[in-house]
Protein backbone atom coordinates (compact mmCIF):
# COMPACT_ATOMS: atom_id res chain seq x y z
CA UNK A 1 0.00 0.00 0.00
CA UNK A 2 1.26 3.35 -1.03
CA UNK A 3 2.18 6.21 1.59
CA UNK A 4 -1.21 8.41 2.53
CA UNK A 5 0.14 12.32 2.97
CA UNK A 6 -2.31 14.74 5.42
CA UNK A 7 -1.82 18.24 5.25
CA UNK A 8 -3.38 19.84 8.18
CA UNK A 9 -3.67 18.99 11.96
CA UNK A 10 -6.82 20.11 12.99
CA UNK A 11 -9.80 17.83 14.27
CA UNK A 12 -10.43 17.23 10.86
CA UNK A 13 -6.14 15.76 9.93
CA UNK A 14 -6.22 13.75 12.93
CA UNK A 15 -9.83 11.86 12.26
CA UNK A 16 -8.20 11.59 9.12
CA UNK A 17 -4.68 10.67 10.06
CA UNK A 18 -6.15 8.04 12.62
CA UNK A 19 -8.74 6.74 10.04
CA UNK A 20 -6.15 6.05 7.45
CA UNK A 21 -3.70 3.96 9.77
CA UNK A 22 -6.17 1.82 11.48
CA UNK A 23 -6.72 0.45 7.94
CA UNK A 24 -3.07 -0.26 7.70
CA UNK A 25 -1.74 2.57 5.90
CA UNK A 26 1.80 4.45 6.78
CA UNK A 27 0.65 8.25 7.15
CA UNK A 28 2.47 11.16 7.38
CA UNK A 29 0.75 14.59 8.64
CA UNK A 30 1.82 17.93 7.84
CA UNK A 31 0.65 20.83 10.50
CA UNK A 32 2.17 24.32 9.47
CA UNK A 33 2.03 25.39 13.18
CA UNK A 34 4.07 24.12 15.78
CA UNK A 35 1.07 23.10 17.99
CA UNK A 36 -1.76 20.72 16.81
CA UNK A 37 -5.28 21.96 16.54
CA UNK A 38 -6.13 24.34 14.29
CA UNK A 39 -9.49 25.93 15.66
CA UNK A 40 -9.54 23.41 18.30
CA UNK A 41 -6.77 24.86 20.14
CA UNK A 42 -6.91 26.00 23.85
CA UNK A 43 -4.41 29.03 25.17
CA UNK A 44 -2.10 28.16 27.80
CA UNK A 45 -2.69 29.23 31.46
CA UNK A 46 -3.21 31.05 33.19
CA UNK A 47 -7.10 31.75 31.06
CA UNK A 48 -7.15 28.69 28.66
CA UNK A 49 -9.72 30.67 26.61
CA UNK A 50 -10.62 28.14 23.33
CA UNK A 51 -10.02 29.50 20.13
CA UNK A 52 -13.21 27.21 18.41
CA UNK A 53 -15.46 24.91 19.93
CA UNK A 54 -16.22 24.50 23.25
CA UNK A 55 -19.09 21.48 22.97
CA UNK A 56 -18.62 18.01 22.05
CA UNK A 57 -22.28 16.90 20.88
CA UNK A 58 -23.39 13.49 22.13
CA UNK A 59 -25.68 12.81 19.37
CA UNK A 60 -22.95 13.15 16.77
CA UNK A 61 -20.84 10.62 15.19
CA UNK A 62 -17.31 11.87 16.26
CA UNK A 63 -18.60 11.07 20.04
CA UNK A 64 -19.15 7.44 19.63
CA UNK A 65 -15.90 7.01 17.34
CA UNK A 66 -14.18 8.98 20.38
CA UNK A 67 -15.48 6.57 22.72
CA UNK A 68 -14.67 3.41 20.92
CA UNK A 69 -11.01 4.54 21.31
CA UNK A 70 -10.95 5.71 24.72
CA UNK A 71 -10.26 9.48 23.83
CA UNK A 72 -13.31 10.83 25.20
CA UNK A 73 -12.51 11.21 28.41
CA UNK A 74 -12.51 13.23 31.01
CA UNK A 75 -15.46 15.44 30.56
CA UNK A 76 -16.17 18.36 32.94
CA UNK A 77 -19.16 17.77 34.97
CA UNK A 78 -21.40 21.07 35.09
CA UNK A 79 -22.54 20.96 38.58
CA UNK A 80 -27.08 20.85 38.75
CA UNK A 81 -27.17 24.16 40.53
CA UNK A 82 -25.43 26.19 37.28
CA UNK A 83 -28.71 24.69 35.15
CA UNK A 84 -30.45 27.15 37.20
CA UNK A 85 -28.70 30.03 35.97
CA UNK A 86 -29.45 30.34 32.39
CA UNK A 87 -31.00 33.13 31.43
CA UNK A 88 -33.22 33.91 27.99
CA UNK A 89 -32.90 37.75 27.01
CA UNK A 90 -36.20 38.97 25.54
CA UNK A 91 -37.79 42.02 24.98
CA UNK A 92 -34.57 43.57 26.82
CA UNK A 93 -35.06 41.33 30.05
CA UNK A 94 -33.32 38.23 31.28
CA UNK A 95 -36.00 35.57 31.84
CA UNK A 96 -35.53 31.89 33.62
CA UNK A 97 -37.64 30.22 30.93
CA UNK A 98 -37.75 29.95 27.29
CA UNK A 99 -40.81 30.93 25.23
CA UNK A 100 -42.61 27.26 25.62
CA UNK A 101 -43.04 27.08 21.76
CA UNK A 102 -39.84 26.40 21.52
CA UNK A 103 -40.05 23.26 22.88
CA UNK A 104 -42.98 22.41 20.04
CA UNK A 105 -41.09 23.74 17.43
CA UNK A 106 -37.86 21.58 18.55
CA UNK A 107 -40.18 18.29 18.32
CA UNK A 108 -39.63 18.76 14.49
CA UNK A 109 -36.99 16.22 13.55
CA UNK A 110 -36.84 17.64 9.67
CA UNK A 111 -37.84 20.83 7.93
CA UNK A 112 -37.60 21.83 4.27
CA UNK A 113 -34.18 22.97 2.57
CA UNK A 114 -36.57 24.55 -0.26
CA UNK A 115 -37.37 27.19 2.39
CA UNK A 116 -36.03 30.02 4.98
CA UNK A 117 -36.42 28.40 8.51
CA UNK A 118 -38.49 32.07 9.34
CA UNK A 119 -41.18 31.47 7.04
CA UNK A 120 -41.23 27.53 7.84
CA UNK A 121 -40.99 28.00 11.91
CA UNK A 122 -43.25 31.09 11.61
CA UNK A 123 -46.19 28.67 9.69
CA UNK A 124 -45.91 26.26 13.01
CA UNK A 125 -45.56 28.47 15.85
CA UNK A 126 -46.05 32.10 14.66
CA UNK A 127 -43.50 34.68 14.61
CA UNK A 128 -42.11 35.90 17.72
CA UNK A 129 -41.69 32.46 18.56
CA UNK A 130 -39.90 32.01 15.46
CA UNK A 131 -37.69 34.82 15.84
CA UNK A 132 -36.80 33.22 19.10
CA UNK A 133 -35.75 30.33 17.82
CA UNK A 134 -33.73 31.37 14.71
CA UNK A 135 -31.69 33.32 17.30
CA UNK A 136 -31.24 30.73 20.17
CA UNK A 137 -29.87 28.42 16.86
CA UNK A 138 -27.28 31.20 16.81
CA UNK A 139 -25.07 29.16 19.35
CA UNK A 140 -24.62 26.47 16.79
CA UNK A 141 -24.88 28.63 13.93
CA UNK A 142 -23.00 32.10 14.56
CA UNK A 143 -24.41 33.13 11.64
CA UNK A 144 -26.43 37.00 11.90
CA UNK A 145 -29.66 35.84 10.29
CA UNK A 146 -29.84 31.76 11.25
CA UNK A 147 -33.95 32.92 9.86
CA UNK A 148 -32.58 33.50 6.27
CA UNK A 149 -31.15 30.44 5.64
CA UNK A 150 -32.43 26.87 4.81
CA UNK A 151 -34.94 25.33 7.47
CA UNK A 152 -33.53 22.08 7.39
CA UNK A 153 -29.98 23.83 8.11
CA UNK A 154 -31.33 25.71 10.80
CA UNK A 155 -33.89 23.18 12.29
CA UNK A 156 -31.36 20.92 12.40
CA UNK A 157 -29.30 23.10 14.83
CA UNK A 158 -31.86 24.57 16.94
CA UNK A 159 -33.25 20.51 17.48
CA UNK A 160 -29.86 19.78 18.73
CA UNK A 161 -29.08 22.76 20.65
CA UNK A 162 -32.10 22.94 22.37
CA UNK A 163 -32.16 18.99 23.22
CA UNK A 164 -33.23 18.15 27.27
CA UNK A 165 -30.80 16.81 28.26
CA UNK A 166 -28.73 18.61 26.26
CA UNK A 167 -26.54 16.98 23.80
CA UNK A 168 -23.10 19.99 24.51
CA UNK A 169 -20.65 18.04 27.07
CA UNK A 170 -17.06 19.61 27.04
CA UNK A 171 -13.75 18.08 26.99
CA UNK A 172 -11.79 19.12 30.54
CA UNK A 173 -9.20 20.92 30.17
CA UNK A 174 -10.54 22.33 26.40
CA UNK A 175 -10.53 20.58 22.96
CA UNK A 176 -6.83 21.01 23.02
CA UNK A 177 -6.72 18.06 25.83
CA UNK A 178 -8.84 16.20 22.99
CA UNK A 179 -6.54 16.80 20.53
CA UNK A 180 -3.57 16.04 22.59
CA UNK A 181 -5.23 12.47 23.22
CA UNK A 182 -5.56 12.14 19.35
CA UNK A 183 -2.29 13.14 18.81
CA UNK A 184 -0.46 10.17 21.48
CA UNK A 185 -3.11 8.06 19.75
CA UNK A 186 -2.28 8.35 16.32
CA UNK A 187 1.77 8.26 17.20
CA UNK A 188 0.88 5.01 18.57
CA UNK A 189 -0.59 3.44 15.15
CA UNK A 190 2.49 5.12 13.43
CA UNK A 191 1.50 8.28 12.04
CA UNK A 192 4.54 10.67 11.65
CA UNK A 193 3.12 14.14 12.59
CA UNK A 194 5.59 16.76 11.86
CA UNK A 195 4.73 19.91 13.11
CA UNK A 196 5.79 23.69 11.91
CA UNK A 197 5.69 22.41 8.28
CA UNK A 198 3.30 24.77 6.16
CA UNK A 199 3.33 22.36 2.46
CA UNK A 200 3.01 25.21 0.13
CA UNK A 201 2.14 22.84 -3.00
CA UNK A 202 0.29 19.53 -3.54
CA UNK A 203 2.71 16.75 -2.97
CA UNK A 204 2.90 14.68 -6.08
CA UNK A 205 2.91 11.84 -4.64
CA UNK A 206 -1.13 10.58 -4.27
CA UNK A 207 -3.74 9.84 -2.22
CA UNK A 208 -3.35 13.30 -0.03
CA UNK A 209 -6.06 14.42 2.27
CA UNK A 210 -6.26 18.22 1.88
CA UNK A 211 -7.38 18.94 5.68
CA UNK A 212 -7.18 22.81 6.27
CA UNK A 213 -9.67 25.51 6.02
CA UNK A 214 -11.29 25.53 2.76
CA UNK A 215 -9.62 28.85 1.36
CA UNK A 216 -6.32 27.29 2.01
CA UNK A 217 -7.61 24.16 0.70
CA UNK A 218 -8.46 26.77 -2.68
CA UNK A 219 -5.09 28.11 -2.50
CA UNK A 220 -3.24 24.40 -2.60
CA UNK A 221 -5.09 23.01 -5.23
CA UNK A 222 -5.50 26.00 -7.37
CA UNK A 223 -9.32 25.98 -7.32
CA UNK A 224 -11.07 28.82 -7.34
CA UNK A 225 -14.18 27.13 -7.13
CA UNK A 226 -13.76 25.80 -3.39
CA UNK A 227 -15.83 28.33 -2.05
CA UNK A 228 -18.82 27.82 0.34
CA UNK A 229 -20.88 30.40 2.53
CA UNK A 230 -19.45 30.80 5.95
CA UNK A 231 -19.39 33.23 9.14
CA UNK A 232 -18.56 35.99 10.93
CA UNK A 233 -18.50 35.93 14.29
CA UNK A 234 -17.55 38.42 17.30
CA UNK A 235 -15.65 37.09 20.16
CA UNK A 236 -15.19 38.41 23.24
CA UNK A 237 -13.13 36.81 26.31
CA UNK A 238 -13.38 38.28 29.59
CA UNK A 239 -11.83 36.70 32.47
CA UNK A 240 -13.73 37.98 36.03
CA UNK A 241 -13.48 38.27 39.65
CA UNK A 242 -16.17 34.99 40.06
CA UNK A 243 -19.16 35.97 42.09
CA UNK A 244 -21.84 34.08 43.23
CA UNK A 245 -25.15 34.54 41.10
CA UNK A 246 -23.66 35.10 38.06
CA UNK A 247 -25.30 33.66 35.10
CA UNK A 248 -24.37 30.49 33.41
CA UNK A 249 -25.78 31.33 29.79
CA UNK A 250 -27.30 34.09 28.79
CA UNK A 251 -29.13 33.03 25.06
CA UNK A 252 -30.28 36.27 23.35
CA UNK A 253 -33.43 35.70 21.97
CA UNK A 254 -34.27 39.20 20.48
CA UNK A 255 -31.35 39.26 18.33
CA UNK A 256 -28.28 36.45 17.90
CA UNK A 257 -25.95 36.05 20.88
CA UNK A 258 -24.69 33.85 23.35
CA UNK A 259 -22.66 34.28 26.87
CA UNK A 260 -21.42 31.14 28.70
CA UNK A 261 -19.38 31.47 31.84
CA UNK A 262 -16.91 27.94 30.73
CA UNK A 263 -15.42 27.79 34.20
CA UNK A 264 -18.78 26.74 35.53
CA UNK A 265 -18.36 23.23 34.12
CA UNK A 266 -14.48 23.19 33.71
CA UNK A 267 -13.00 25.70 36.85
CA UNK A 268 -9.37 24.73 35.58
CA UNK A 269 -9.61 26.89 32.63
CA UNK A 270 -8.87 29.93 34.80
CA UNK A 271 -7.03 30.19 38.53
CA UNK A 272 -9.28 30.00 41.34
CA UNK A 273 -11.55 32.53 42.22
CA UNK A 274 -11.74 33.50 38.49
CA UNK A 275 -14.50 33.23 35.88
CA UNK A 276 -13.79 32.63 32.16
CA UNK A 277 -16.77 33.68 29.95
CA UNK A 278 -16.94 33.70 26.40
CA UNK A 279 -19.96 35.96 24.65
CA UNK A 280 -20.04 35.11 20.80
CA UNK A 281 -22.31 37.10 18.95
CA UNK A 282 -22.45 36.84 14.88
CA UNK A 283 -21.68 40.03 12.67
CA UNK A 284 -23.67 40.91 9.63
CA UNK A 285 -20.60 42.72 8.36
CA UNK A 286 -17.67 44.41 9.74
CA UNK A 287 -19.23 48.16 9.96
CA UNK A 288 -21.83 46.59 12.74
CA UNK A 289 -19.05 45.43 15.16
CA UNK A 290 -19.39 48.58 17.48
CA UNK A 291 -23.13 48.01 17.79
CA UNK A 292 -22.89 44.62 18.22
CA UNK A 293 -20.30 44.86 21.29
CA UNK A 294 -22.11 47.32 22.95
CA UNK A 295 -25.03 44.68 22.82
CA UNK A 296 -22.76 42.09 24.30
CA UNK A 297 -21.61 44.36 26.77
CA UNK A 298 -25.06 45.70 27.70
CA UNK A 299 -25.97 41.75 27.96
CA UNK A 300 -22.94 41.13 29.93
CA UNK A 301 -24.31 44.18 32.16
CA UNK A 302 -27.68 42.64 33.02
CA UNK A 303 -25.99 38.48 33.43
CA UNK A 304 -22.81 39.56 35.39
CA UNK A 305 -23.74 42.61 37.30
CA UNK A 306 -20.49 44.76 37.98
CA UNK A 307 -18.57 43.04 35.57
CA UNK A 308 -16.61 45.98 33.85
CA UNK A 309 -14.88 46.45 37.45
CA UNK A 310 -14.36 42.98 38.19
CA UNK A 311 -12.15 42.56 34.92
CA UNK A 312 -9.00 41.05 34.73
CA UNK A 313 -8.68 39.75 31.28
CA UNK A 314 -10.69 40.81 27.96
CA UNK A 315 -9.99 40.33 24.45
CA UNK A 316 -11.69 40.78 21.31
CA UNK A 317 -11.32 38.74 17.77
CA UNK A 318 -13.34 38.77 14.77
CA UNK A 319 -13.89 34.68 13.65
CA UNK A 320 -14.23 35.09 9.95
CA UNK A 321 -15.51 32.11 8.05
CA UNK A 322 -14.17 29.83 11.21
CA UNK A 323 -17.37 28.52 12.41
CA UNK A 324 -18.32 25.84 9.36
CA UNK A 325 -20.72 25.75 6.84
CA UNK A 326 -23.90 27.88 6.60
CA UNK A 327 -26.58 26.40 3.91
CA UNK A 328 -28.82 29.06 1.89
CA UNK A 329 -32.30 28.28 1.16
CA UNK A 330 -32.61 25.65 -1.54
CA UNK A 331 -28.95 24.17 -1.21
CA UNK A 332 -28.04 20.93 1.46
CA UNK A 333 -25.00 19.89 2.31
CA UNK A 334 -24.67 17.80 -0.28
CA UNK A 335 -23.75 20.86 -2.79
CA UNK A 336 -20.75 22.04 -1.04
CA UNK A 337 -17.64 20.92 -2.46
CA UNK A 338 -17.15 17.19 -3.36
CA UNK A 339 -14.99 15.51 -0.70
CA UNK A 340 -13.44 12.97 -3.60
CA UNK A 341 -11.88 15.72 -6.20
CA UNK A 342 -10.42 12.96 -8.47
CA UNK A 343 -6.60 12.02 -9.17
CA UNK A 344 -6.06 10.82 -5.88
CA UNK A 345 -7.23 14.06 -3.79
CA UNK A 346 -9.35 14.29 -1.32
CA UNK A 347 -11.10 16.93 0.92
CA UNK A 348 -11.44 17.07 4.69
CA UNK A 349 -13.09 20.20 7.13
CA UNK A 350 -16.13 22.19 7.91
CA UNK A 351 -16.92 23.55 4.62
CA UNK A 352 -17.00 20.64 2.24
CA UNK A 353 -19.79 18.06 1.45
CA UNK A 354 -20.55 15.86 4.76
CA UNK A 355 -23.22 16.26 7.15
CA UNK A 356 -23.36 17.22 10.92
CA UNK A 357 -23.33 20.24 12.82
CA UNK A 358 -20.05 22.03 13.34
CA UNK A 359 -17.08 20.08 13.81
CA UNK A 360 -18.90 16.80 12.97
CA UNK A 361 -18.67 17.99 9.37
CA UNK A 362 -14.81 18.02 9.84
CA UNK A 363 -15.14 14.19 11.61
CA UNK A 364 -17.66 12.91 8.92
CA UNK A 365 -15.78 13.79 5.43
CA UNK A 366 -12.43 13.04 7.36
CA UNK A 367 -13.65 9.55 7.95
CA UNK A 368 -14.65 9.43 3.75
CA UNK A 369 -11.48 11.52 2.71
CA UNK A 370 -9.22 8.42 4.59
CA UNK A 371 -11.49 6.03 3.22
CA UNK A 372 -10.86 7.37 -0.05
CA UNK A 373 -7.08 7.52 0.09
CA UNK A 374 -6.87 3.94 1.54
CA UNK A 375 -8.48 2.88 -1.54
CA UNK A 376 -6.47 4.99 -3.74
CA UNK A 377 -3.31 3.75 -1.81
CA UNK A 378 -3.95 0.32 -2.33
CA UNK A 379 -4.86 0.51 -5.98
C1 LIG B 1 -15.93 30.49 17.79
C2 LIG B 1 -16.09 29.07 17.36
C3 LIG B 1 -16.87 28.22 18.11
C4 LIG B 1 -17.05 26.89 17.71
N1 LIG B 1 -17.78 26.08 18.52
C5 LIG B 1 -17.87 24.78 18.22
C6 LIG B 1 -18.47 23.88 19.14
O1 LIG B 1 -18.88 24.26 20.24
N2 LIG B 1 -18.56 22.57 18.80
C7 LIG B 1 -18.06 22.09 17.61
O2 LIG B 1 -18.19 20.89 17.36
N3 LIG B 1 -17.45 22.91 16.72
C8 LIG B 1 -17.33 24.23 17.00
N4 LIG B 1 -16.67 25.08 16.16
C9 LIG B 1 -16.20 24.54 14.85
C10 LIG B 1 -14.87 23.80 15.00
O3 LIG B 1 -13.93 24.63 15.61
C11 LIG B 1 -14.35 23.44 13.62
O4 LIG B 1 -15.37 22.79 12.87
C12 LIG B 1 -13.17 22.49 13.66
O5 LIG B 1 -12.25 22.86 14.66
C13 LIG B 1 -12.50 22.49 12.29
O6 LIG B 1 -11.44 21.58 12.28
P1 LIG B 1 -10.62 21.33 10.95
O7 LIG B 1 -9.57 20.36 11.27
O8 LIG B 1 -11.56 21.01 9.85
O9 LIG B 1 -9.99 22.74 10.55
P2 LIG B 1 -8.83 23.60 11.34
O10 LIG B 1 -9.05 23.48 12.80
O11 LIG B 1 -8.88 24.92 10.72
O12 LIG B 1 -7.51 22.83 10.98
C14 LIG B 1 -6.81 23.05 9.78
C15 LIG B 1 -5.32 22.92 10.09
O13 LIG B 1 -4.60 22.98 8.87
C16 LIG B 1 -3.41 23.71 9.10
N5 LIG B 1 -2.95 24.20 7.79
C17 LIG B 1 -3.54 25.12 7.01
N6 LIG B 1 -2.83 25.30 5.89
C18 LIG B 1 -1.78 24.43 5.96
C19 LIG B 1 -0.70 24.13 5.08
N7 LIG B 1 -0.57 24.73 3.91
N8 LIG B 1 0.20 23.20 5.48
C20 LIG B 1 0.08 22.55 6.66
N9 LIG B 1 -0.93 22.81 7.52
C21 LIG B 1 -1.86 23.75 7.18
C22 LIG B 1 -3.84 24.81 10.05
O14 LIG B 1 -2.73 25.36 10.75
C23 LIG B 1 -4.78 24.04 10.97
O15 LIG B 1 -4.11 23.49 12.08
C24 LIG B 1 -16.45 26.41 16.53
C25 LIG B 1 -15.63 27.27 15.78
C26 LIG B 1 -15.44 28.58 16.21
C27 LIG B 1 -14.52 29.46 15.41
Amino acid sequence: MRPVTVIGGGFAGLVAAITAAEAGAGVTLHEAHQVLGGRARTAQPPYRTNEGPHALYNGGPHWRWLKRRGLLEPLARLPVREVLRVRYHRHGRLHRLPPLGLFRLAAHRTAPAGTDFRSWATARVGAETAHAAANYAAVAVYHHDPGGLSAAFTQERFRRASKVPPEAHYPQGGWQSLIDRMAAYARRLGVAIRTGERVTELPPDRPVVVATALEAAGRLLGDQSLTWPGTRTLLMDVALERRPGDAFVVSDLDAPGWIERFTAQDPGLAPEGVSLIQAQFPLASMAAREATLRRAESLLDQGFPDWRQRTLMRREHTAVNCTGAVDPVDRTWRDRPAVDRGDGVYLAGDRVAAPGVLSEVSYNSAVRAARGAVRTAAR
